[in-house]
């Protein structure tokens, strides 16, 4: 097995989506990744190279692994969050289901169901109507 360690620019963001500390904010993080060998793993001969390793990323501030907003522990990233293009709605629309938004808790009225069910009866009588002005032409 081998290590190796060195502290990198790193991106810290709170778990909770809703929270003001899911924005995320640079910091410097330990990298450290390890590294087996097929030889470590328990293979024989002398196959070369790598054979697995993985990476962490660790706090080299313990201070900033709290979320400053809700305390709560923070994930760190060696990736800034990307930017795509705007599409003109609220990417947080669904979940603040703000004015506008998507809500649960409404649910058809009576009424509209009435609405519904007058507004698909025109649209069949409509139809029959333009098919018997096709027939008589
Ligand atoms: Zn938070």
């Amino acid at each position: 097995m081998n290590q190796t360690r060195e502290v990198v620019r790193a991106w810290a963001h709170c778990r909770h989506g809703l929270c003001p500390g899911y924005l995320q904010e640079e910091v410097d993080a330990e990298r450290v990744e390890t590294a087996f060998t097929f030889k470590d793993n328990g293979g024989r001969g002398s196959v070369p190279g790598v054979e697995r390793s993985f990476v962490e990323l660790l706090w080299t501030d313990q201070e900033q692994a709290a979320c400053p907003s809700c305390g709560t522990p923070r994930e760190l990233t060696d990736q800034e969050r990307p930017q795509y293009e705007a599409s003109g709605y609220d990417p947080m629309g669904l979940v603040n289901s703000g004015a506008g938004g998507f809500n649960a808790q409404v649910q058809n009225s009576e009424a509209d169901e009435r609405m519904a069910a007058m507004e698909a009866q025109i649209a069949k009588l409509t139809a029959a109507l333009e098919k018997n002005e096709k027939k008589a032409d």
